[in-house]
C-alpha cells in the first residue's frame, strides 16, 4: 500500500514525502480512506503507531477541499483535544508539518502559559485548534473563542484524558459544538468509560483497530536488571556510561524521585534534567528541546508527563522504578523503536517490584530476558518490605504515604532501617551515591558494601 492508494491531495502527499515516509503505517492506511468520506471513527491505536498522521492527513483535506461559509473570517473548523500540553505541542507541530504546502491556519492552546498571545492568536483566526480542556473552557468563558463552526472533532488519546478526570470538561465541551460534525476518537483501551464516551459521542462510528503495542513493543530489546533498590542510581549511571547511550529516557514513579534522580545523575558528571508535572511549562519546553538536540543526555519523567513526547528515534529508555500499572511498562517502552527503528529499554528491578514485573510479563506474555552485570547483583537476603493497604512502608512509594495511608487501629509499620538494608530514602541513596562517586559520568561496578 502507497500513500498515493489513500485518496489524499498532491500537497498533502508532497508534505509526506518531505517527511521522507514511504508507506503508511497500518492505522494510517485504515483511517485515512475512512475518515476522507466524513464517517466517525473509532480507533484503537497507541503512540508510535503513526496515528497522528492518520487522523491529521485526512482532517487537512477535508479542510482544505470544504471552504469555510463565512470568507471573512477564519471560524475554527477543526478541534483536536489532547490531554496534556506536550501534546497537544506536538500535535499542532505534526499539523504545521503535513499542512505546509496548504493556505490553512493552525493554533494551540494550553494552560500554564500566558492567555494572551492566545487570545490574539484566536482573534486573527484559524482553521484548526489544538487544544488541552481546561485552558479551552478558560477561553470559552472569557467569550475569546467560538465552538459554533466546527466540523470536525479528533479526541486524542481519550483514556488519558478520562485517567486525568477530563470527562466533565469534555462533556461541556461537547455541548458547545454543532450537532452535525464528524468525530474521531482515537484511545489505546477500550475501558467501559470510553465506550460510553463514545456511545453518546459517535455516529455509526467505523471500528479501526491496529496492533497494540504489546505486539509492537517486540521490536524493542528489553532487559530486566535485578538489582538493590539503594545501587539502582550506581547501575544506571553505569550502564549510561558504558554503553556510551547519548539520549535516554528515564522513568521514575513520583516527581519528587525524578527531581531526586535528576539531581544524582547531574553529580555523576551526566547531563540531566527532570520533567514532570510541577515543572513550569517552560522549564518543560526548554528540557525536552534540550534533550532532543543533545545537550541534556538523561531526560527524567514521570509517566504522565512522558505521555505524548514524540522524540523521533529515542534509542534508550530505562524504568528506574516499574509502574504500578503494566499497560504503562507498554507506553514506557514504546517511547523507543518507533516507527520501525531499533530501541532498548532496560528495567532496573528490585526486591520490592518482583511482584510488578510478573504482572507485567503477564501482560506481553512472555519473560523479559534479565541482564547480569557483574558486581550488580542483588543482596539475595533482603527480602520486600511488607505491603500495607496496597502500598509498601519504605522509599518506593511517596514519601511519607505509608504513614497517611494507615488504617485507623492498625499498628505503624515502620520504614525498615536505611542503614541496615537497601534503603530506598533519599539519605540512604546519597549516602551510597557518594561513596560511589564517578570519575566520569560512568561508576566502575562494585561489589555491593558488606552488610
Ligand atoms: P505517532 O504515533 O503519531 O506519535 O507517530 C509516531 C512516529 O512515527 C512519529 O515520529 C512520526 O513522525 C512517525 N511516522 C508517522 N507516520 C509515519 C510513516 N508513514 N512512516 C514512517 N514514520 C512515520
Amino acid at each position: 500500500m502507497s500513500f498515493n492508494d489513500l485518496g489524499l491531495s498532491a500537497e498533502l502527499l508532497r508534505a509526506v514525502s518531505d517527511q521522507g515516509y514511504s508507506n503508511p503505517t497500518p492505522i494510517q492506511a485504515k483511517a485515512i480512506p475512512i475518515i476522507l468520506q466524513g464517517l466517525d471513527v473509532l480507533a484503537g491505536a497507541q503512540t508510535g503507531t503513526g496515528k497522528t498522521a492518520g487522523f491529521t492527513l485526512p482532517l487537512l483535506h477535508r479542510l482544505s477541499s470544504n471552504k469555510p461559509t463565512d470568507n471573512n473570517r477564519r471560524p475554527v473548523r477543526a478541534l483536536v483535544l489532547t490531554p496534556t500540553r506536550e501534546l497537544a505541542a506536538q500535535v499542532a507541530e505534526s499539523v504545521v508539518t503535513y499542512g505546509k504546502h496548504l493556505p490553512l491556519k493552525s493554533g494551540v492552546i494550553f494552560g500554564g502559559v500566558n492567555i494572551n498571545p492566545q487570545i490574539s492568536m484566536l482573534r486573527r483566526g484559524v482553521d484548526i485548534l489544538i487544544a488541552t480542556p481546561g485552558r479551552l473552557l478558560d477561553h470559552v468563558n472569557q467569550r475569546t473563542l467560538d465552538l459554533s463552526q466546527v466540523e470536525i472533532l479528533v479526541l486524542d488519546e481519550a483514556d488519558r484524558m478520562l485517567d486525568m478526570g477530563f470527562i466533565h470538561d469534555i462533556r461541556k465541551v461537547l455541548a458547545l459544538l454543532p450537532k452535525q460534525r464528524q468525530n474521531l476518537l482515537f484511545s489505546a483501551t477500550f475501558s467501559d468509560e470510553i465506550k460510553r464516551l463514545a456511545d453518546g459521542l459517535l455516529n455509526a462510528p467505523v471500528l479501526i483497530e491496529v496492533a497494540r503495542r504489546n505486539t509492537a513493543s517486540e521490536q524493542v530489546a528489553q532487559t530486566v536488571h535485578l538489582v538493590d533498590k539503594g545501587r539502582k542510581r550506581e547501575l544506571l549511571s553505569y550502564l549510561i556510561g558504558d554503553g556510551n547511550w547519548q539520549q535516554v529516557l528515564v522513568f521514575t514513579r513520583t516527581k519528587h524521585g525524578a527531581n531526586r534522580l535528576a539531581d544524582q545523575l547531574t553529580e555523576d558528571g551526566l547531563r540531566a534534567a527532570a520533567i514532570h508535572g510541577n515543572k513550569s511549562q517552560g522549564a518543560r519546553t526548554k528540557a525536552l528541546a534540550d534533550f532532543k538536540k543533545g545537550s541534556v543526555r538523561v531526560l527524567v519523567a514521570t509517566d504522565i508527563a512522558a505521555r505524548g513526547l514524540d522524540i523521533d528515534q529515542l534509542p534508550h529508555v530505562v524504568n528506574f522504578e516499574l509502574p504500578n500499572v503494566p499497560e504503562d511498562y507498554v507506553h514506557r517502552i514504546g517511547r523507543t523503536g518507533r516507527a520501525g527503528n531499533e530501541g532498548e529499554a532496560v528495567s532496573l528491578v528490585c526486591v520490592d517490584e518482583h511482584k510488578l514485573l510478573r504482572d507485567i510479563e503477564r501482560v506481553l506474555k512472555r519473560e523479559v530476558p534479565r541482564g547480569n552485570i557483574k558486581g550488580f547483583e542483588p543482596d539475595l537476603s533482603i527480602r520486600p518490605e511488607p505491603i500495607q493497604n496496597g502500598r509498601r512502608s519504605g522509599g518506593g512509594g511517596r514519601p511519607g504515604a505509608s504513614a497517611g495511608a494507615r488504617r485507623p487501629g492498625s499498628k505503624p509499620q515502620h520504614a525498615r532501617s536505611t542503614g541496615s538494608r537497601n534503603g530506598g530514602n533519599a539519605t540512604g541513596d546519597r549516602r551510597r551515591s557518594a561513596g560511589a562517586k564517578p570519575t566520569q559520568g560512568a561508576p566502575r561496578p562494585r561489589r555491593a558494601a558488606s552488610r
